[in-house]
């Protein structure tokens, strides 16, 4: 975000000369500089960009201080657990820390193929690929799979690695309102037949608000025009499902809804990297032909064994899902009981307090910070002004009593900081 930026220093003044090579220029740059004059004017620490000492999860130290944690993804408490750890100091031993090639060449490792497997028969696909980025999966594979002649059919709050995705495709784009069946089947109805391939896109539990899509609506009317379903679950898998599997298994639905499942790496399975399950034809042709996996490194063996490692302990111990999602019934009902909007949030680890202004967004982190608890203002551009939210992540690993805590500290600094 642009406001959370405000505080980091303004960098070298604009070189005299060219205004073509002045990076004062570039986009957006006037709306960061304007940005931090807001923080300073309003004196705001800057939330951002500030280093953890350890592992963060559900508790975190920066700058030294102990805090209660909800801005990691570590939904299982699975980053940091020994054995994943261990996973990966093993991977490390054998193979270093780099595959040091594309896997084409002389990058493939037999815990690649391990993890493809298990991420494979986690979304019930023939097969998977993994690639070393969440963010470059998403790019990389909707702007290959696509092309000027088709159509993409999208969420308007898909993640921006899909956004930029698309751009890179030069497909023809159609955003529909959020969680809008009627009106994503209304956009395909109305552009499917004048292009020759279409992609519906969605994510399986939404980052910014915590909401889950009706699997089975997207799925159908994607049969009904023809179109591929894209499903990202990067905050789907482990959090979404009696045991984590993700918003099919959430629903009821068969895997197969989707064309194409695309996840990562970083979240539940606490690593780097992304993945796409799908059919052996999808995979097959990814595997040979996607520049973001052929012409890039192969995951880093380590990476590899501890996601590896992280989706069979999701799997023996799905305590942690339910845990995960009692904490965020609990948490949700809390802040609900208090008052406050926690938006369409229904998911499993995401909950949003919508709070209207992003310098009272920004305000009400700082509170929370001063009382101990780590939460991120998500302020203007990210969402529109007049959405600015604080956005909750929950842990598996969270104590009810820290929910409680945390629910009544934002009570405290919600009365201190006015609307
Ligand atoms: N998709 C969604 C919905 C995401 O929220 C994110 C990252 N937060 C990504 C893709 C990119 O994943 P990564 O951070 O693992 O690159």
């Amino acid at each position: 975000s642009l406001l959370g930026r405000f505080c980091t220093g303004g960098g070298a003044p604009a070189p005299s000369g060219s205004p073509a090579r002045d990076f004062a220029t570039l986009p957006n740059a006037r709306e960061l500089a304007e940005a931090r004059r807001l923080g300073q004017r309003h004196n705001l620490s800057n939330p951002f960009f500030q280093p953890h000492d350890g592992v963060a999860g559900a508790r975190t130290r920066i700058a030294g201080r102990e805090m209660l944690n909800f801005a990691s993804y570590n939904y299982l408490g699975l980053n940091g657990d020994p054995r994943v750890n261990l996973a990966a100091a093993e991977a490390l031993a054998l193979h270093g820390s780099s595959a040091s090639a594309s896997r084409m060449v002389s990058g493939e490792r037999p815990v690649h193929a391990q993890l493809e497997a298990a991420l494979a028969r986690n979304y019930g696909a023939e097969e998977a690929l993994v690639l070393v980025s969440g963010h470059a999966t998403n790019v990389s594979v909707i702007g290959h799979l696509l092309g000027p002649d088709d159509l993409v059919v999208h969420d308007q709050l898909i993640h921006n690695s899909c956004a930029e995705g698309m751009r890179l495709s030069g497909a023809r784009r159609v955003a529909f309102p959020h969680n809008d069946p009627e009106a994503a089947e209304r956009a395909l109805a109305g552009a499917r037949a004048r292009h020759k391939r279409a992609l519906l896109l969605i994510e399986g539990h939404y980052s910014m608000d915590g909401t889950v899509p009706d699997l089975a609506r997207f799925r159908d009317m994607a049969r009904r025009h023809d179109a591929w379903l894209m499903v990202d679950e990067a905050h789907g898998l482990g959090c979404l499902g009696p045991t984590g599997r993700g918003v099919w298994e959430a629903q009821g639905v068969s895997p197969d809804a989707a064309d194409i499942w695309m996840g990562t790496l970083s979240k539940t399975l606490a690593s780097c990297g992304g993945f796409i399950a799908g059919s052996r034809a999808l995979v097959d042709w990814l595997r040979h032909t996607l520049p973001g996996f052929v012409y890039s490194v192969g995951l880093p063996p380590p990476m590899a064994a501890a996601a590896e490692c992280a989706l069979r302990l999701m799997e023996e111990e799905p305590w942690r899902v339910e845990r995960l999602q009692r904490n965020t019934r609990r948490f949700r009902a809390a802040l609900q009981a208090r008052g406050f909007d926690t938006g369409g949030s229904t998911g499993g680890s995401i909950v949003p307090v919508i709070l209207g202004s992003s310098l009272r967004a920004v305000r009400l982190a700082e509170k929370m910070a001063a009382q101990g608890i780590n939460v991120q203002p998500i302020a203007f551009p990210v969402v529109p002004e007049g959405q600015a939210r604080l956005r909750f992540f929950l842990s598996s690993e969270h104590e009810e009593s820290e929910l409680d805590e945390a629910a009544e500290a934002l009570g405290r600094a919600a009365r201190e900081v006015a609307a």
